[in-house]
Formats: structure tokens, sequence, C-alpha cells
């Protein structure tokens, strides 16, 4: 009755892109300037299309971007989704992934809503550095303080996520330490993926699980936490129980045979892999008059089709048939 795919993994885990939009540049993300950007489905579509999934056995949504705080009707969005209930009958596991910008303010009434979960994405923990990165003036106050009204809220762990690039960022790996053992955030860092705009990756500019554990010892000692196989992220404390660190790495460990996810990108094309170089319409679907019914026989289909994994750095790397910001992170 669970979604599965061809290769067994169950899915369980849905992200859905609600606008393709952004107010930050991340130079490893976004060109200098905004490019096409994809149609927005009206809120409605995005709740039909999760009520589907969650029928068929998707326990957590995660709404990302582009930049969702930007997306009006965010907070009702996050209230009808609290209604669901999972096939055990269990509240949905609703997390967002935010730039952090515009979370001071709305932090308290997405907590009410009842989100259980924010992921701040932070790449510096210094103002200059922050507005390098970002390419936009003042970000780094508005985030921090993003941050702290998401603790107030109760949204607590507040997770960051950091993207480290060699010779533009890689120095903060102790700061970003220091920054986790006095804030109380968990901050996980994420191997950079061949997935930008500017398509300047390269195997060089990827600072590793290995390295990033090696830089940080020479900071603090850390020490594994436990790991489940479906996690995707490896745990760390520091040595004295202060502070917790993670680290995504898609590129040097990658965890593709656990992989749980599918996504939604916010036009209504169903995505199996970050990697996938066609999708599938289930907007066009919907737009058809489909059922439920047929829209979950569509949906078994899609994910049964689930890629086994990606081929990052392989000779014959085909990228991805969108960039980061118009999936969704
Ligand atoms: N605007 C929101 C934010 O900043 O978190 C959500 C969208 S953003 C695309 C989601 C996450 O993807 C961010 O944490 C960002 O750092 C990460 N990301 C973007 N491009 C990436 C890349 N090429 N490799 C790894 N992570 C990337």
């Amino acid at each position: 009755m669970f979604l599965h795919d061809k290769h067994g993994r169950r899915i369980s885990d849905l992200r859905i892109s609600i606008t393709d939009r952004c107010n930050y540049r991340c130079v490893y993300c976004r060109s200098g300037s905004d490019g096409p950007q994809f149609p927005e489905m009206p809120i409605a579509d995005y709740l039909r299309m999760a009520k589907v999934f969650v029928e068929l056995g998707i326990t957590k949504v995660r709404l990302t971007g582009g930049e969702p705080l930007l997306r009006k009707g965010l907070v009702e969005m996050v209230r009808d989704l609290a209604q669901m209930r999972t096939l055990e009958g269990a509240p949905l596991d609703i997390a967002i992934t935010t730039n952090g910008h515009l979370l001071a303010d709305m932090a308290q009434p997405l907590a009410d809503a009842g989100l259980s979960r924010v992921t701040v994405s932070m790449d510096a923990v210094d103002p200059e550095r922050f507005a390098r990165i970002t390419r936009v003036a003042n970000g780094y106050e508005k985030v921090l303080a993003g941050i702290r009204a998401a603790q107030l809220a109760g949204l607590d762990p507040v997770k960051i996520n950091c993207v480290l690039l060699r010779g533009f960022n890689d120095d903060q790996i102790a700061a970003f330490g220091r920054f986790a053992r006095a804030e109380g955030v968990v901050v996980r860092f994420i191997e950079f993926m061949p997935l930008e705009e500017d398509r300047v990756w390269s195997p060089e500019i990827v600072i590793t699980l290995d390295e990033i554990l090696r830089r940080m010892a020479e900071f603090m000692s850390l020490r594994e936490i436990g790991h489940t196989g479906s996690e995707t992220a490896r745990r760390y404390v520091f040595e004295d129980g202060i502070g917790e660190i993670g680290i995504i790495a898609p590129v040097s460990h990658p965890f593709c045979g656990h992989c749980s996810r599918v996504r939604v990108t916010s036009d209504g094309k169903i995505r199996t892999c970050l990697f996938s170089v066609r999708e599938h319409d289930l907007a066009a679907l919907m737009e058809a008059g489909a059922s439920d019914d047929q829209l979950a026989d569509f949906l078994r289909g899609v994910v049964d089709q689930k890629e086994g994994r990606h081929h990052i750095g392989e000779p014959g790397f085909i990228p991805a048939s969108r960039t980061m910001v118009h999936i969704g992170g």
C-alpha cells in the first residue's frame, strides 16, 4: 500500500517547491540576474497533490523553492497540511527550507499553523562574507533574527544548511562550529552538487565530508552519534557534548540506496531525483480533470521508475534538466 520504487525503496518524503522566485542570488546556486521562471500553481493545487501523496504513505512534507517565504498563502498552506494525517494516523512532519530573510516575522505564525521544523540556509557567519555569497546587503542580521525567532517560536532545534566552496567560504568551518555551540543550532554542511546555474562545479571545489571532519577537528574533536540508514546527514557532537554538526555528503558518500524522496516543482512536475533528466506532468493530469484515484495510479507508476542513483563526477554525467533553484532543494 505504501509507495515503493522498483529498487525496493519506500518513498515517504515529499518536497514541494511553491515558487522558484528567490530574493537571494547565492553564487553557487543562481546566476547574477533573474532568468526565466516557471509558473506557480495555486496553493490549493499543491495541497491536493500533497493529499494524494499522503494517501500513498508520505509522512514528511518539506516546502521549499526558490524562497518559500515569498509565497503568499504559506501560513494557511501549513495550517491545511497540519490537518492531514498519515496512513498511520499521525500528524504530518511539516518542514520548510528557507534563506531566513523573512523568517523573523513569520516564525511564530508558521509555528502556530503547525510547522514542525525549519531549516535555514546560511553559508557564512560574518556579515560581509554573507553579503558576497548572497549578493544581498544586510541579509546576515535579518537571517540571524529569523533563526532566533524560530527558536523562540519553539521550532527547535533550528537546522542550518551550509554549502562550502573551496577558496570561497571554506575558511568558515571553525566559525560555524562556534556558531552551532553559541546559538544552539544544528549546522549541517552539504557537499556542493552540480546543480548551479553558472555551471562552475568541479570536484576540486567540493569540500568533502572527510575534509570537513579533519578541519573541524582542528577546532575541536567530534564524536559521531547514531546514524540510521535512511538519514541523509551523518551527525556529530563536539567532545564536550555542546553543539551538533551534520554532514550531508551526496558527492563523496552517496546515500541514493536509502533515498526516500520525491519532488513536486512549482509548476507541478514530479521529479524522482535531483538529477532527473525527465519530469512527469502531474499538473497537466489535474488540469485534464483526473480523479484522485487516477492521480494516485499515475504517481505509483512514476515513483516505480525512480532512478537508482545519481552519476555525479562520472564520465558521461548528464546534468539535471533543471538547476536547484527551479527544482526545490
Ligand atoms: N531559498 C531556500 C533556501 O535558501 O534554503 C530554499 C531553496 S535552496 C535551493 C535549498 C537548499 O539548497 C539550500 O540550503 C541551498 O544551500 C542548497 N543548494 C543550492 N544549490 C546547491 C548546490 N549546487 N549543491 C548543494 N546544495 C545546494
